[in-house]
């Protein structure tokens, strides 16, 4: 017999479609919201579709915005001779948790895996270039994922991007191989940025 009410059934399940909640989390979390007040719950439920309908990508970098441009775009305090390159949103915050980085940044959304069939066409590389034109840009910083694809993805922007005169670098891979950026601690992150290498 199912020990859940039907609606608490489709809240713990709907919860535990969330990435890093198990079922024994997403029944713990469910019961926490049955707790709550209807108004606390609403105050949560707005938070989710506010944040689903008003966050968009920066028209120039890619990143999360609720306007036009992100607030590294929109800065006059970055350093306009630095773009980063990453593969998500979540490393741009990895980046900025570090402390050591005062740039701009391009977010790929993905990395190059010719294995999946995701080429340069299926993630935002193109729209790079166009920002490397000016030559106020006078280094590009990869940090993709220590992995094929953000090995494949660091190779295939050298090639492009050297030919303009800008150079390309590497973070080093301080970060385990095969993992992610966002889960390095700041510490290690900060030191791969000091130990890039040129492409
Ligand atoms: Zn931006």
């Amino acid at each position: 017999m199912n020990p859940y009410p039907r609606p608490m059934g489709k809240l713990i399940g709907e919860l535990s479609k969330l990435p890093g909640i198990g079922p024994k989390t997403a029944r713990r979390l469910s019961f926490y919201i049955l707790g709550q007040s209807k108004n606390e719950v609403k105050t949560l439920a707005d938070a989710l579709l506010e944040a689903r309908d008003k966050i968009n990508y920066c028209s120039i970098c890619n990143h999360l915005t609720e306007g036009e441009l992100c607030s590294f775009c929109e800065s006059d305090e970055r350093n306009l001779s630095e773009i980063c390159v990453v593969e998500s949103p979540r490393d741009v915050v990895a980046m900025e948790k570090t402390g050591e980085y005062n740039g701009l940044y391009h977010v790929l959304h993905g990395a190059i895996s010719p294995m999946d069939g995701i080429g340069p066409d299926e993630i935002k590389v193109r729209s790079l270039i166009p920002r490397l034109e000016s030559g106020e840009v006078e280094e590009v910083i990869v940090a993709t994922d220590p992995n094929a694809e953000g090995d494949a993805t660091a190779m295939y922007l050298a090639r492009l991007i050297k030919p303009l005169g800008v150079k390309v670098t590497r973070i080093a891979h301080g970060i385990p191989v095969g993992g992610d950026l966002e889960y390095a601690d700041e510490v290690t992150l900060s030191k791969a940025l000091e130990g890039r290498r040129e492409l």
